[in-house]
Order: C-alpha cells, then structure tokens, then sequence
C-alpha cells in the first residue's frame, strides 16, 4: 500500500489513542456465559455481553447449530432469491414472527441489514421518517441512505420527546408515507420507549411504526416478546426489526417482522436480500432452537429481571448511582472518559469485565461503564462484581 497512506492512518489512529477512541480489544477462548475465559486474565465475570438469556451456550442451542450444519452444510452459496433460501429460514422467520406478534418475517444476516434494507426500499420522495435523536447507528444509516437514494424527507425528535414527535409528524403531515422509527431499548441508556405512546400519536397522525428491538427481543415483558409486549400494544407495531445476535442465541443475524405483503416486498426489492447470502442455515437453526426456548422457559426471562433488580439495588446500596430503569442494562455515570476508561481497568483486574463508554458515543460528561445483567448469572457471580465496584469504587473516589 501506498506508505502516504498508511501514514495518514497511523497518525489518525495515534490520534484516536490520544483523544482515548481506540478500543483495545479482550480475546475470549470459552463460550459467552457469567464467566468468560479472557487471553491472559484466565476467567472474569462477564456484564459486556448481550447474552441475556444465556443462550449462547445453551446445550439445546448447540446441538440445534451442530445437526443443521450436518443436514444443510456449511452455508448457503448464494442470496436468498436465486438459490439460498433454505427450509430452515422459513421455521426460523415462521417462529420470529409468532414471537413478536406480527403475520411475516424475513431473516437478514444481522439487523444492521435489516434495518439498511428496510427505509431506503420503502421511502421514496413523497414520504417522510422520523427518528428517535439517539436511534442506533444502523437506523440513522437507514435514514441516510433513504433520504440520499429515495429522497425522502426525515426528521429527528428529541430523545422520547412526546411533543416534539407531534410537532415533527405535523410538519408532515402532507407526505404519503410518514414513518416513525425507535429503539424499543436504548443500548447506552438502558431505558424504554414510550411506546404506547408513539403508537398513539401515530394512529391519530395515520403514520406508521416502526421499533428496532434488538435490546428488548427476548429481554422485555413478562414472556420476552419484547417491547410492545411490555407496552401493551403487540400487534399494533406495524414493523418490528430485530437481531438473533443479543438473547436469541448471539450468533448472528437479523430479521424484519411486520405483514406478509411488507416481508414479500423486502424479499423482492431490499438491497442486502439481492445482493448477499442468506442467514447461515447452522445459525438460523440455532436461532430457531433460541426462539422455542424462550417460548418454553419464560422463567428464564423472569431470571433475567430478577437478577437485573439485584443488581441495579446492590449498587444503588453501595452508594453509586446507576441511572433509573427497568432493563438489564445498567449505567454508572462516572464523568471524564478517562476516569470510565480507569473504573474498567481497576474491574477488570478484579476479575470483572465491564466496558468502559466515553466521548463520542456518549455525550461529553457522561461517560460511564455500562453494565449489562444476564439470566446466566448466579447471585453469587452478581455478588462478586458488586465487591470488585465497591474497591474499585473506593479506590476512585466514587463512592
Ligand atoms: C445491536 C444492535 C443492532 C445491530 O445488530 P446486528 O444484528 O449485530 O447487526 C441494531 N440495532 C440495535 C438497536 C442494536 O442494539
């Protein structure tokens, strides 16, 4: 390569270093689980992962991956319309809209494609979609994408601004298609969208719905369905975008659950589905057994909860204080990047593992470690981590 390139990016990377972007990256040898085995700290308590349910190493989700890549091989050979559509895909998206609620699904290799599939093929230049200001990256790529291709007009409303969201859809409100897309769960937060709520405003505003629930798909309500079913209105969310990489399994994959005709027409025109392979058959089967387990075991959602209130109060009791909410994910606000960046250092040399977030994908001052509890975890485990914050919390200054 060109050594005035590859300068360029080596000043650019010493610069993330100083600015303290650069993520050092943790090599793990054994299984998502309460404890992983991490390259040189041998095991650590786990509160990074997305493995909420403890699916990743479920032995019925093993053996579901394990006798799928006996029957179906090693992978698909091609996109879903010329010959990569496999039976397991339609159990799997069979299954994932039962779960959700919705009539169809179609399955994306991660929910990053979903969603890049879902705005820019549905929204042309008659329509409109409006966006929770702290969306994920994957759906503010969407929007871009929509409004640079399909030229549609988009709007963002402040972070769960009820208001603001009916001052946005009134602006609209001459467009053929207004679109109103959330997180069901907001990852850095931990906390929930209103969204009976934005059901609400957006019947009375004739728009639609659409929820990215990747943090909720198995996490939230009683039985793990998700966001809406904890808002009371499953089946009122017109398109609901998930991944099978957080509970259901974390392997991989995404999926698009809303009507027949919405799934039949992103099979037909979404750009991810033509032009790239279809979900591995091991990891849709896997994702498949996730599914029937947690239709089975809705205790082990009840885990999740019980487990995340532990949690949330023993630090509370320590004397931090995490934000407020009802998800199993957990922020400590620690300030100063560096100060995050410390308090995840001094853990993990405890033997617990808890990511450190700081500027820019948290606003400035508000950088903190970000807890995440799991239905694998023992109350043991939790008690452990919560003795490494109290050191670490003294140590400090933070409590
Ligand atoms: C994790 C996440 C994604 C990406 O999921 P992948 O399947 O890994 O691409 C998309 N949206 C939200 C809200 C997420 O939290």
């Amino acid at each position: 390569m060109a050594s005035t390139f590859t300068a360029r990016l080596q000043v650019e990377l010493e610069e993330f270093k100083r600015t303290g972007v650069y993520k050092r990256l943790n090599f793990l040898d054994s299984p998502q689980s309460a404890r992983v085995r991490m390259e040189g700290r041998g095991d650590v308590v786990i509160l990074s992962s997305n493995n909420y349910l403890g699916l990743c190493d479920e032995p019925e989700v093993i053996a579901a991956g394990k006798a799928a890549l006996d029957r179906y091989g090693a992978g698909t050979g091609s996109v879903r319309f010329i010959c990569g559509t496999f039976t397991i895909h339609r159990e799997l998206e069979a299954a994932l809209a039962a779960l959700v609620g919705t009539e169809a699904s179609l399955s994306y290799v991660s929910c990053w494609n979903a969603n890049e599939g879902l705005c820019p093929t549905i929204l042309g230049e008659r329509d409109a979609v409006i966006s929770d200001q702290l969306n994920h990256a994957s759906i503010i790529d969407s929007v871009r994408l929509a409004r640079t291709i399909g030229k549609c007009q988009s709007l963002v409303y402040r972070h769960s601004d009820m208001a603001d969201l009916r001052e946005k859809l009134e602006a609209v409100k001459g467009a053929r298609t207004r679109l109103v897309f959330t997180d069901g769960v907001f990852s850095m937060e931990g906390d929930v969208a209103r969204l009976a709520d934005i059901v609400e405003l957006a019947r009375r505003h004739g728009a639609i719905v659409a929820v990215d629930d990747s943090h909720g798909t198995g996490v939230m309500g009683a039985t793990g369905r998700g966001t809406a079913e904890r808002a009371g209105v499953m089946g009122d969310v017109d398109i609901v975008t998930s991944t099978l990489g957080k509970a259901l399994g974390g392997a991989a994959g995404g999926f698009t659950a809303s009507s027949a005709a919405l799934c039949d027409y992103l099979t037909q025109r979404s750009r991810p589905q033509l032009f790239s392979n279809a979900l591995p058959p091991t990891v849709a089967a896997s994702a498949l057994a996730a599914v029937r387990y947690v239709t089975a075991h809705p205790e082990r959602v009840a885990r999740l909860h019980d487990n995340a209130r532990y949690f949330r109060g023993a630090l509370e009791d320590s004397g931090f204080k995490p934000l407020a909410g009802e998800t199993p994910i957990i922020p400590v606000i620690l300030g100063e990047t560096a100060r995050a960046i410390r308090m995840s250092e001094l853990l993990l040399e405890e033997g617990v593992f808890v990511t450190g977030f700081g500027y820019p994908v948290v606003p400035q001052g508000q950088a903190r470690v970000r807890c995440q509890v799991s239905a694998a975890h023992t109350r043991e485990h939790l008690d452990f981590a919560i003795e490494a914050f109290r050191k670490t919390g003294r140590k400090l200054g933070v409590i």
